[in-house]
């Protein structure tokens, strides 16, 4: 087999037992990312750091362009920050290397991870691995796209509302969202701080088992991060998983397009035949979480945002004033859809207004948790497809926002109730991927990766190629 077609596990078991060596996986993933004609990456390390021994080892990673890789540029997919070398390591970063992983690159995103097809990337869209036509999803499009193209066995991404699901989806992949607080947010550049976690891609779920296995715990660099335990996630989902109960949120999914809804329906029955019990469930304010996301998403945003002043780092463009250096060079350094959102952001959050949405947003956000909540101790694990339809061309949905944001209606309400999820791909309609997201309680990345872990094998789900 290519080197390139190895799990990310199997090239670090083949170099301890001196199969491969470092450099050629490395070589091997460099010619693939620096050949690739789906502009995945932004930026390539420029060499390989010294071998280490660790559970990671020898394995190349891409890393999203809003992870802080010391000594790489770190853009954000954005002109404001195009020449910005990161000046420290992510804690992810830093638990990766310290584990024998190898930063093979930065990967493409939309600007400041606001986005659902990579469209908003001041470096150019990404494409989808599939056709080259239609997009690969977002935020973390580049990610999910390198990935599925072999240019790299295991990818990091951002998730604030779907981020890491939905492209994963659109490129037949896996995506974690991990629990809110189960990786260190320390050196990720936050869009909205309180939905924002790192995600992970790989084409096995045991690859996410493991990187999760390294990543996550309490950092104290991150307040928000937690003292929670994590448990050998890699040598656990290899237990027996036992039959679970799966709650499909009926008013949540009915807007879906048809093809999706179908081959989502035959998903359920091969669970069913695999012993998985399939119930309704309802969850009363579906059709609030899409606004309730955008309100909050765009108010923490706005302000995030207002750091990027053109004088401590990054673009700046020169003006008599501080105030026309802030303007002139936010004016030329954000693309549209962020300057959209920090106005609206800065809209709901304004004397007056504040209250009756951004503070209305906050208690509709109570609410929507608890009944998520509700509904999980009812089930183990509320399925839904990962987003309403399948990738779209490129072009299609990019002038119209609100086309484009009904991507997220299904990936919202985990970043919203700080919920772990995960998107598993459901094969092919049409010769295009889409998948199939599986939400679990808080904490319980256990459970989830492994009923994820064992449908790979059991229900013909393998990216084995
Ligand atoms: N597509 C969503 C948005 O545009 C989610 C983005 C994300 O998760 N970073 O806000």
């Amino acid at each position: 087999m290519e080197i390139v077609n190895l799990f990310g596990w199997e090239i670090k078991e083949k170099i301890e037992r001196g199969e491969i060596s470092e450099k050629e996986v490395f070589d091997a993933f460099y010619e693939r990312a620096s050949s690739s004609s789906l502009n995945t990456f932004i930026t390539l390390a420029e060499g390989r750091e010294e071998k280490k021994e660790g559970k990671l080892r020898g394995i190349p990673f891409g890393i999203k362009d809003n992870i802080l890789v010391r000594g790489m540029k770190n853009t954000c997919g954005s002109k404001i920050l195009h020449d910005f070398i990161a000046p420290y390591d992510a804690t992810c970063i830093e638990r990766l290397k310290k584990e024998g992983g190898v930063i093979l690159g930065k990967t493409n995103m939309d600007e400041f991870a606001m986005g659902s097809s990579n469209e908003y990337s001041a470096f150019g869209p990404v494409k989808n691995p599939f056709d080259p036509e239609r997009v690969p999803g977002g935020s973390s499009g580049g990610s999910a796209a390198a990935v599925a193209n072999l240019e790299v066995p295991i990818a990091l991404g951002s998730d604030t509302g779907g981020s890491v699901r939905q492209p994963a989806a659109f490129c037949g992949v896996f995506g974690l969202k991990p629990t809110y607080g189960r990786i260190s947010r320390y050196g990720l550049v936050a869009f909205a701080s309180s939905l924002d976690q790192i995600g992970i891609i790989a084409r096995t779920v045991k690859d996410i088992a493991l990187t999760l296995e390294v990543i996550a715990g309490y950092d104290p660099m991150d307040s928000t991060s937690s003292p929670e335990g994590v448990p050998p996630y890699s040598k656990i989902i290899e237990e027996p998983c036992g039959y679970k109960t799966l709650g499909v949120p009926e008013e949540l999914i009915s807007g879906c397009d048809e093809e999706i809804l179908n081959a989502f329906q035959r998903t359920l029955e091969i669970l069913q035949r695999l012993g998985h019990k399939i119930v309704r469930i309802t969850l009363p304010h579906a059709k609030y979480y899409l606004p309730t996301y955008e309100i909050i998403a765009m108010a923490e945003a706005s302000s995030n945002l207002a750091r990027y002043d053109g004088v401590r780092y990054g673009l700046r463009v020169e003006g008599e004033s501080a105030e026309e250096i802030i303007e002139k060079t936010r004016m030329r350094g954000f693309g549209p859809e962020v300057k959209r959102r920090i106005m609206v952001g800065t809209y709901v959050l304004s004397k007056g207004y504040r209250e009756e949405y951004y503070g209305k947003a906050q208690r509709v956000r109570t609410i929507i948790k608890e009944e998520l909540e509700e509904a999980l101790r009812e089930v183990d694990f509320i399925i839904t497809p990962t987003a309403p339809f399948l990738p779209f061309k490129l072009g299609e949905r990019k002038e119209d926002p609100i086309k484009m944001y009904l991507s997220d209606v299904f990936t919202v309400f985990a970043n919203l109730a700080g919920l772990p999820a995960i998107s598993i791909p459901g094969g092919r309609i049409n010769g295009l991927p889409w998948g199939f997201q599986v939400t679990g309680r808080a904490w319980d990345e256990e459970n989830l990766l492994t009923f994820a872990y064992h449908l790979e094998r059991e229900g013909g789900w393998s990216l084995r190629q």
